[in-house]
């Protein structure tokens, strides 16, 4: 029952990112099935999953083309390493098929399990690049503050989150931040278009790279849209000038597309949403649609060239770098992508019909502002709306609208602070996006009512 399976986890399951006591409180919520986009808890409720799981089920549950590939494959080969210069077919395979969905100037794939290691792979690969051009003092990488890069140590010293940072001492030093490009999130600063002040956050690069000395500055990593920093969608300006700096001054460009790629922003990569050209791209989630834990590295020919001359063999590498079960699964699901065009399905329909319905959500007395872009969406939640006041952060306002959200209206939104994220599968049909829409208006409408009984 539910409340066996809350007892075992209460006892012995330490959750990621979760408050620990409160959790045991409260007791966990026990999904477990899924089609589509519908989510199923122990107790036979039904959710509709507007977060993909993590960012991450982009063909939606359910899907038997993966679960035969993946099955398949663990019959054939169920474990082989592709260390020491071996493969198999679905390595390869995965490869090549990855190459021909990536810009033009990656034609190879590093393999890793998750987004964190492709983010430790590309730490140490970019600081490898100099060394092979014989610049071994650009170490350094500048991230920007509440980025979120991932987990392990590396990665976390690359993203810009204060709370992870304080709790382990971290960033490690050779770590620089600047600010993010959140246009509301300032204020609004009086005088400054979004895209005057999307130039002048991107200027920060260039000045950080001027203080720390460009021989010193290796790469400057940052997601297309920042994610679980709450979906922050630059103005257009940014990433131009992000690019003009990069090609200008000597230093790597890295957009980590563990997010944006796969199809999320209405094109293939966030890169290409913007017009950029990285010389590296960690990517991940929507690499399986979540159906394996996998991740990986796009190189461009520009590092692989001198890396492959020079060091010869990159010394890095993981037991189930390239598993067969999750190449298999990641195979199935770029198919997947590719035949029911779901990218484009991203770009023509279902990012529109977003637009509009967040755009329809803006009007409610407790939104300050609705942004979206691709499948994205974010609905920032104010105390005063005509001066974007925010609520007292220990209010907890954006937990308290989860809630509401997942228990009461039967949909599952993530709150980042007082900022309400969606991230939903790209399989959702368009009266499923209706319904989400009107869901999260019926939260809305029940958080200012119990606001206004609370006080
Ligand atoms: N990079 C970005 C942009 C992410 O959003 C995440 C996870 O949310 C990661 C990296 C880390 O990926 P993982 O959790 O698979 O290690």
């Amino acid at each position: 029952s539910t409340a066996d399976y809350q007892a075992m986890d209460a006892a012995h399951h330490w959750h990621p990112f979760s408050d620990m006591a409160d959790l045991n409180r409260k007791g966990s919520r026990v999904i477990s099935s899924a089609q589509g986009v519908w989510l199923t808890d122990t107790d036979g409720n039904r959710f509709i999953d507007g977060m993909s799981g993590l960012w991450c089920v982009n063909v939606g549950y359910g899907r038997e083309e993966i679960v035969e590939a993946v099955a398949r494959q663990l019959r054939d080969l169920p474990y082989y390493n592709t260390f020491f210069q071996c493969t198999h077919p679905a390595a390869a395979e995965f490869a090549e098929a990855l190459a021909n969905v990536a810009p033009p100037q990656m034609n190879r794939v590093f393999f890793t399990n998750s987004g964190s290691e492709s983010n430790d792979t590309v730490f140490r690969l970019a600081r490898v690049y100099w060394d092979c051009l014989g610049k071994p003092s650009k170490k350094i990488f500048i991230g920007r503050k509440n980025g979120y890069h991932g987990s392990t140590a590396t990665a976390t010293s690359m993203g810009g989150m204060a709370a992870m940072h304080g709790q382990s001492g971290l960033p490690f030093n050779g770590f620089a931040h600047i600010d993010q490009p959140y246009w509301y999130g300032e204020g609004r600063p009086e005088g400054l278009s979004p895209e005057e002040f999307g130039k002048l956050r991107a200027k920060q690069l260039e000045a950080k790279i001027d203080e720390l000395g460009e021989e010193n500055v290796c790469a400057f990593i940052a997601e297309p849209i920042q994610g679980a920093g709450g979906v922050i969608i630059p103005p257009e300006s940014y990433w131009p000038e992000i690019q003009r700096i990069c090609n200008e001054r000597e230093i790597l460009l890295i957009t980590d597309e563990v997010i944006c790629g796969f199809g999320r922003t209405g094109s293939w990569w966030g890169a290409e949403t913007y017009g950029v050209t990285p010389d590296l791209m960690p990517i991940a989630k929507g690499m399986t649609s979540g159906y394996q834990p996998m991740g990986g590295v796009f190189i461009s020919d520009k590092v692989a060239g001198p890396v492959m001359e020079k060091a010869g063999e990159f010394y890095h590498g993981y037991t189930y770098s390239g598993h067969p079960a999750a190449c298999a699964a990641g195979l199935a699901s770029l198919r997947i992508l590719q035949e029911e065009k779901l990218v484009e399905r991203v770009r023509d329909v279902l990012a529109p019909r977003m637009a509009k319905l967040w755009a329809g959500l803006a009007d409610h007395p407790l939104v300050g502002e609705t942004r979206t872009r691709g499948f994205l969406g974010a609905i920032e939640l104010v105390k005063n709306k005509e001066t974007g006041e925010r609520f007292d952060g220990d209010l907890g306002v954006g937990g308290m609208a989860r809630d509401l959200s997942v228990g009461k209206h039967g949909l599952v939104m993530r709150a980042v602070g007082d900022t309400m994220i969606a991230s939903p599968p790209y399989v959702m049909t368009e009266e499923e996006l209706d319904e989400m829409a009107a869901r999260a208006r019926a939260t809305l409408d029940d958080l200012a009512d119990k606001l206004t009984r609370e006080g």
